[in-house]
């Protein structure tokens, strides 16, 4: 299952490297999704019709302009998910229409895309991380509706598991027209997760729209959150020196966001899959969680982050019962010498054999990351009780 890809998800291993370091999983691909210049017209003129015969039949609230941020956070985790963190941010809005690789975000910086095809990045792309397609296929996190409206249009019944911004089919998608008179795109649903609503019933914020998944010019699992006014315009919810309009949200989201999204105890190494299909039978990542050691045993520790820049020091430590370290280590993105000097997601890991006379009890993981202290527990026990992770459920 391990293949090297540049599209996706990079994976190699460098073994030999300063801190022992294995790289796994590299976000973000160059693109995460498209929209021809005659797609999008079509998506508007069907918008635009919707919304007149909704008009007409009273279904549509005349427009309450927002006074302030009235956008809730559009993504809901189901109860229980184990990681830190689930998501990572890959592109904003591109705001410099010229094309290809001419490139401003909000920010004035570059985390956005175009294509040669005309195509300028019109959304916020956030992907399911570090398991893309295991989190989808677990249901593992709910698109809900970010503003309350009314919903003008909805398609399902889309393949989902597209991997390439090229050759696919239609995506599984709502559209709502806020009540602020905005128009949200939620794109790249899961087939058969689009809300049960009808065009022209009413959703408040924070109300089930569908499941992240890739369906449509999509290359991995991940929602495009779009916005646009009633001339069609692109509207990019974050402000910033180079988008003057008003921040949307009522959650800040900094440009970048340093964090461990994971911080988990293995088996064997996790294992990433390049796309969601391998040879026509769908795939996902296989990450071997295991909570329960015997002495003897290797335990591998797999750490995800987002927002991931040279420079930026991770302390981590294996503690034993007692809170002494068995094993403790210094990590720096710069020691790996990849291509860039920022990812918006990284998947490490590090592999320790435990000692044949390894104490018995609650063992910890620490990392200590950008002001902040993650842990993860797991036990050390005699080989008779060892069972299997009790971290997430497992894997359809
Ligand atoms: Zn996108």
């Amino acid at each position: 299952m391990l293949m090297p890809s540049v599209l996706s998800i990079l994976l190699f291993a460098a073994p030999d490297s300063d801190a022992g370091a294995r790289l796994v999983a590299l976000m973000p691909p160059p693109a995460l999704d498209a929209l021809s210049p005659e797609q999008h017209a079509a998506i508007e003129s069907v918008l635009r019709d919707h919304m007149r015969t909704l008009m007409r039949k009273g279904k549509l609230a005349p427009v309450a302009p927002a006074g302030s941020a009235n956008l809730q956070w559009p993504l809901q985790p189901v109860l229980g998910f184990a990681p830190f963190d689930y998501y990572g941010t890959a592109y904003f809005v591109d705001h410099d229409p010229r094309f290809p690789s001419s490139l401003q975000d909000y920010m004035c910086g570059e985390r956005t895309y175009d294509l040669d095809t005309g195509y300028n990045h019109g959304g916020t792309d956030y992907y399911l991380w570090p398991y893309p397609w295991l989190m989808m296929d677990d249901d593992a996190v709910r698109i809900v509706a970010a503003a309350p409206g009314v919903i003008i249009e909805r398609i399902d019944g889309n393949f989902d598991r597209d991997c390439a911004i090229q050759g696919n089919g239609g995506f599984n998608a709502v559209f709502v027209r806020q009540d602020d008179g905005l128009v949200a795109w939620y794109l790249h649903m899961k087939n058969g997760s689009v809300t049960t609503l009808r065009v022209g019933d009413r959703v408040a914020a924070g109300d089930y729209l569908g499941i992240v998944g890739s369906s449509g010019p999509s290359s991995l699992p991940h929602l495009h959150f779009q916005l646009e006014d009633a001339s069609g315009a692109v509207v990019d919810p974050r402000a910033g020196a180079c988008n003057e309009a008003p921040d949307r949200w009522t959650v800040f989201q900094p440009y970048e966001s340093a964090r461990i999204d994971a911080l988990t105890t293995h088996s064997a190494e996790p294992e990433f899959v390049d796309c969601g299909v391998a040879d026509g039978v769908p795939v996902h990542e296989d990450p071997h969680f295991r909570d329960r050691f015997a002495p003897g045993d290797t335990v591998w520790i797999f750490a995800a982050y987002s927002d991931h820049r040279n420079g930026d020091v991770t302390h981590f430590s294996l503690l034993r019962p007692d809170g002494t370290a068995f094993a403790s280590w210094d990590f720096d993105l710069a020691s790996q010498n990849l291509e860039r000097p920022f990812y918006s997601g990284t998947g490490w890991d590090w592999s320790y054999a435990l000692p044949a006379d390894a104490p018995h009890g609650t063992w910890k993981v620490r990392a200590e990351f950008a002001d902040s202290t993650y842990e993860h527990e797991f036990e050390v026990a005699a080989p008779a009780l060892r069972g299997h992770s009790t971290h997430r459920r497992p894997a359809r």
